[in-house]
């Protein structure tokens, strides 16, 4: 076991890649990152917190922002509610802990939008507490190194990880022992096809000496995906058009779109000619233009959405919820990427 642990901290100390967050033991930077890397690349989510911890360098100054712009901030991420989340968390730092980022794990993992990956690798990195932060890379390693054949997705393999990466944390340095394991499985012991060759740990890796490494973790049942019809409309009124708020439970919360209209079934194409949606009701327009479909993937949806410009009369009266904004103003608005997408092809 030290062996296996000695190895990987040598590794580590030789291979890590050196990243903004890896330079600072301060929580709420720590925070960041960990709630940017949750479902982000590295090479993608580095410039999103470089902005961030430019534009809201405190807890403080993220607790007094308004959310349209944190959202806009974090346009392209995807999974905003990530964005709302530390948003909301951290006026709650501020409003309740005065603004200091709390330092037990308990009081980590009730804020909002931390699960106990997240309160783990805080606690461990910024305040050095021995919670082991079991991550996609590291079950991936422990299973794969300890031969581990229980999926970590179900609620027995969570445990048998959990208490394996709790006897293996060290009291000194979990912060390191954490993030050694987590690079190591993001570069060294990789998902598809590792290079086991020039693996330091080897020749005592369960899954390399019995070859089943393209076995381990155990693959989990894959999620169905939901297919959605989105029909958007780009209205436009000399230099004006409008934008609503998506307020539901659903995707996307909180940020802006043109307003929709979504149906069960792809429509033909007249069907969309004739689509007469309730905000346009009593109101004369001519459609200018209906784009190709867009398809946008999420984890769980697939989304096929077209763009429906049309033109009104400058009496347009807008239905309760749109809001007129100048056309060159879309862009300050907090967007999903599908509307961007769908901007371009604009005529
Ligand atoms: S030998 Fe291969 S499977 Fe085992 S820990 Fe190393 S990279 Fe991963």
């Amino acid at each position: 076991m030290n062996d296996f642990l000695h190895n990987i901290y040598i590794w580590y100390t030789k291979n890590q890649r050196h990243l903004p967050w890896r330079e600072t033991t301060d929580p709420f930077k720590i925070w960041l990152s960990e709630i940017i890397l949750q479902q982000t690349r590295v090479e993608q989510g580095t410039s999103y917190y470089l902005n961030f911890i430019e534009r809201f360098p405190s807890i403080k100054d993220l607790a007094n922002a308004n959310e349209d712009e944190v959202l806009k901030l974090w346009q392209g991420l995807g999974y905003y509610s990530r964005a709302r989340n530390l948003h909301a968390a951290a006026i709650n730092i501020h409003e309740k802990h005065h603004g200091i980022f709390p330092e037990t794990y308990p009081e980590i993992l009730a804020l909002k939008g931390i699960g106990p990956y997240t309160a783990a690798a805080i606690a461990s990195i910024a305040f050095n507490l021995p919670y082991p932060a079991l991550d996609g890379n590291i079950y991936r390693v422990l299973a794969r190194y300890f031969g581990i054949f229980d999926s970590p997705a179900s609620g027995k393999g969570k445990k048998i990880f959990l208490k394996l990466a709790e006897e293996i944390i060290p009291n000194e340095n979990p912060g390191f022992h954490n993030q050694a394991l987590m690079e190591f499985g993001a570069l060294q012991c990789v998902p598809k096809l590792p290079d086991c060759s020039v693996c330091p740990v080897s020749a005592t890796c369960f899954a390399f000496q019995k070859k089943q490494v393209e076995n381990l973790p155990a693959k989990t049942a894959k999620l169905k995906q939901r297919t959605r019809y989105f029909y958007y409309y780009f209205i436009e009124s000399g230099e004006n058009t409008w934008l609503e708020k998506r307020t539901g439970n659903d995707i996307w919360k909180n940020l802006y779109q043109f307003p929709m209209v979504e149906t069960e079934k792809e429509l033909s194409e007249e069907e969309i000619l004739i689509l007469n949606p309730s905000f346009m009701d009593g109101f004369q327009y001519n459609i200018k233009y209906v784009s190709g479909k867009q398809k946008h993937i999420l984890s769980h949806q697939i989304i096929f959405a077209r763009l429906i410009q049309i033109e009104v009369d400058r009496d347009f009266n807008t239905a309760e919820g749109l809001i007129p904004v100048l056309k060159e103003d879309v862009s300050k608005f907090a967007v999903p990427r599908l509307i961007e997408l769908l901007i371009e092809k604009t005529q």
